[in-house]
């Protein structure tokens, strides 16, 4: 799982894969992965871009 954050309103929301639109405020492609919140083993072993 992973946290997806608006970056429009800041709304949050977990899911798989990237929602193409905000649950709360409607705007679509502005849904980002927030890494900082990811539900993961958090020792950022994950790859950097
Ligand atoms: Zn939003």
């Amino acid at each position: 799982m992973a946290i997806f954050k608006c970056e429009k309103c800041g709304a949050t929301k977990e899911g798989r894969c990237k929602p193409k639109k905000c649950p709360q405020c409607s705007e679509t492609g502005c849904m980002v992965k927030d890494e900082s919140q990811s539900s993961g083993c958090g020792c950022a072993c994950k790859s950097k871009k």
